[in-house]
């Protein structure tokens, strides 16, 4: 099979425009998602770039050489620039621009020898694959499926453009070498023309996949506190009593005491304050997913421990809160919590939690700020 380069030129370019178009439409729809501009102005960059280094006949003249390389070098600067606003890191313009300057520094020495182009700008290249592989692996926000094959296709570029610095350094007679290492060539357009639309596609499987965790967390954690919430504690709950099974499980009911009281005299943002130190008191004692804000002032949890266990642990979350409550409020009032607790096997969430209201209703009638087991 003959590879026509023009026509593959040709086909590299438009389709990395039209992917850039895509991604840039794609960021139109969800502007939450910054990346993805960056990744469509990425795809731009080197559809300009490549186009007119390619397109002109003949070998390119000076200028042509030093801006078309330029607005590729620009395209990883872009590219490893999106993968940071992609983990809401702060844009880095030193690490966009690197690329661009060194080779805008060195062009002048280097130009008249194609090896040290290749090596200079394949380095520079070599080391955007890398560290946009790292942003997206290391510094993730949140672990998604598309970020590790991004990862993955990064590192494979990495690879690429440092075996073209390698071979670079002595471009030697053995035609797929020279093919490999040569400014642009069929074979390698042909792989960039696979290449490109493959990161595309990852990129916006990956806005979507983020767009979809916001609002997966969104359905399941309580705003203000940051707890999961009642659907999220029910559905944990569920999965927690299926595993226990026959083995015991204990219900938690967690009641703000005189919670109006606070409201009225310290005003709501005081309260919401309270609410949000509970939240923080509860993650601290407790293994993550066993506890949700039920509503209001009202939280939950459901622990694989036996009755004593559990009163225990939860005496010193109201030790803690109570300590911590004060503190918030200036020591002038008290903020205490008063606890409910059921011991039993086989029952579900919601029966549970029927029982734990009324040990509370006890702990209330008690005097408040005490645990009450049944
Ligand atoms: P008790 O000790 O008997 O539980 O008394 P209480 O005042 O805590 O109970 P009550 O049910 O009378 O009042 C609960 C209060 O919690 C009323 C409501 O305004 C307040 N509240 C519910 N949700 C929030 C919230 O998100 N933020 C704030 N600041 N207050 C809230
Ligand atoms: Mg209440
Ligand atoms: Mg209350």
């Amino acid at each position: 099979m003959v590879l026509d380069p023009a026509t593959l030129t040709v086909a590299f370019v438009l389709l990395s425009a039209v992917l850039g178009t895509l991604l840039l439409f794609s960021w139109v729809l969800n502007r939450r998602v910054r990346a993805l501009a960056w990744w469509g102005s990425a795809f731009w960059l080197i559809a300009v770039g490549i186009g007119s280094a390619n397109l002109a006949h003949g070998q390119p003249a000076y200028a042509i050489l030093l801006v078309a390389n330029a607005l590729a070098l620009l395209c990883y600067g872009v590219l490893y620039t999106g993968c940071r606003v992609f983990n809401g890191r702060p844009v880095s313009a030193t690490a966009l621009i690197a690329g661009v300057a060194i080779w805008t520094a060195a062009f002048p020495f280097i130009y008249s020898s194609h090896g040290f182009r290749l090596i200079v700008a394949s380095l520079i290249t070599f080391a955007y694959s890398t560290f946009s592989a790292w942003e997206l692996g290391r510094h993730a926000a949140r672990p998604l499926a598309s970020s590790r094959v991004s990862v993955v296709l990064l590192l494979a570029l990495a690879v690429f453009n440092l075996s073209r610095g390698m071979l670079g350094i002595g471009l030697t007679s053995v035609s797929w070498i020279d093919t490999f290492a040569s400014r642009w060539s069929p074979s390698m357009a042909l792989l960039l023309v696979m290449f490109g639309p493959t990161l595309a596609f990852m990129f916006l499987s990956m806005g979507k996949e983020s767009v979809e965790s916001e609002y997966r967390q969104a359905a399941l954690v309580d705003p203000l506190t940051g707890v999961p919430n009642r659907r999220a504690f029910m559905e944990n709950a569920a999965r927690l009593l299926g595993q226990l099974g026959p083995k015991p499980a204990t219900c938690l009911l967690f009641d703000l005491d005189n919670f109006k009281a606070i409201n009225d005299r310290f005003g709501h943002d005081a309260g919401d304050r309270i609410l949000t130190i509970f939240g923080e008191v509860l993650a601290a004692h407790l293994p993550g997913q066993t506890y949700g804000r039920l509503g209001g002032e009202e939280f939950g949890a459901i622990l694989a421990q036996d009755s004593r266990e559990a009163a225990r642990l939860a005496d010193r979350i109201r030790h803690a809160f109570s300590s911590a409550g004060a503190a918030s409020l200036g020591g002038l009032a008290a903020a205490t919590v008063s606890v409910g607790c059921i011991t039993d096997t086989g029952a579900d969430a919601a029966a549970l939690l029927r029982r734990a209201d009324a040990a509370l209703y006890q702990a209330k009638r008690g005097g408040r700020n005490i645990v009450i087991a049944a």
